[in-house]
């Protein structure tokens, strides 16, 4: 099985709900903030270690008190943490409003995200590497530093653009693997993205931009893919009583990976990655609700 390099966020989620959002100038009371460990980088670290893969993080984390815990929290889902950096100052954060009516907002505070540098990546454990997982919580320089250096040496770069942003053109044709939800497939694709056919306009033109494969995941819809062959997939999704869907993308992610590195082929490795978000959404939470290799296959015979 070849080793899975993440090189991503790491935040703490300080979660506070209200019974609704407060006005500009306006001071409400919150019924008491809840802490989670999350940021893209961390949760994909995550759901890759726990469906199975040989995950270790590039990343950093601050040197306030969340620091310590972030770490800690990623070495409990298997993750190697040996080469996080521990930057002066605060670590990334997610302040989560969650109103009565469902609603979240969502202020992000880079922190040690943020000071991730070309020369921290340089010096990551790339060795071994087959492949390598990047999403857009880090600043676009280390990205790309990041990316040339996987596809210099043969290291296979998934690519998640979220948040989304547009992709630098010199990007493209370093991606082995672009995944993408609906939103993201619009912004990065320039196509209103809706429906499985939406999908595959905006996947050839992911193509076409240079990107080998493209999944594009829809929600309670499932996913679509184009793979490098030009041969189109569409995995319906599993059904399942939604609780909580966040961090569904994140979990389809890692699990993809760490099944493409266990030597699966495409079809089953998107359906193993449905599997794995499905039973993320029946449960609560983001990095709590990762499901093990174990119960995914449990899941898949069942
Ligand atoms: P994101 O969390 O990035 O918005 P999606 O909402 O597209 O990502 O979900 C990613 C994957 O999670 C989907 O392709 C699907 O396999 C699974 N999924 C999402 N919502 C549901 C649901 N309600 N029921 C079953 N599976 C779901």
């Amino acid at each position: 099985m070849g080793k899975i390099v993440i090189v991503g966020s790491i935040n703490m989620d300080i979660v506070n709900e209200v019974v609704r959002f407060p006005e500009p100038g306006e001071t409400i009371h919150g019924r008491g903030a809840a802490y989670h460990p999350g940021g893209k980088g961390a949760n994909q670290a995550g759901a890759a270690s726990q469906a199975g893969g040989e995950v270790v993080m590039v990343g950093a984390v601050g040197s306030d008190e969340f620091g310590k815990v972030l770490r800690s929290s990623l070495r409990e889902l298997g993750v190697d943490t040996t080469h996080l950096k521990t930057k002066q100052g605060s670590s990334g954060l997610a302040f989560i409003t969650v109103s009565d009516s469902g609603e979240n907002q969502i202020i992000l505070s880079a922190g040690s995200n943020g000071e991730l540098t070309p020369d921290d990546i340089s010096n990551g454990p790339f060795e071994c590497a087959a492949f390598a997982l990047l999403q857009n919580e880090i600043p676009l320089e280390a990205n790309l530093h990041a990316m040339k250096l996987c596809a210099d040496r043969g290291i296979k770069v998934y690519y998640n653009p979220a948040p989304a942003t547009t992709i630098p053109p010199e990007a493209f044709p370093l991606i082995d693997t672009i995944v993408v939800n609906e939103t993201e497939a619009a912004v990065v694709s320039g196509l209103e993205v809706r429906t499985a056919v939406d999908a595959e306009a905006a996947a050839y033109k992911l193509r076409q931009a240079g990107a080998s494969n493209v999944i594009v995941t829809l929600g309670g819809k499932g996913a679509y893919a184009l793979d490098a062959s030009g041969v189109s997939y569409q995995v319906p999704a599993f059904h399942v009583q939604a609780l909580d869907t966040t961090a569904a993308g994140d979990t389809f992610i890692g699990s993809y990976v760490a099944a493409m590195a266990d030597g699966l082929a495409v079809f089953d490795a998107l359906r193993f990655a449905s599997a794995a978000a499905a039973i993320a959404v029946t449960r609560q939470g983001s990095q709590s609700s990762i499901p093990t290799r174990e119960e995914i296959v449990d899941f898949l015979e069942g």
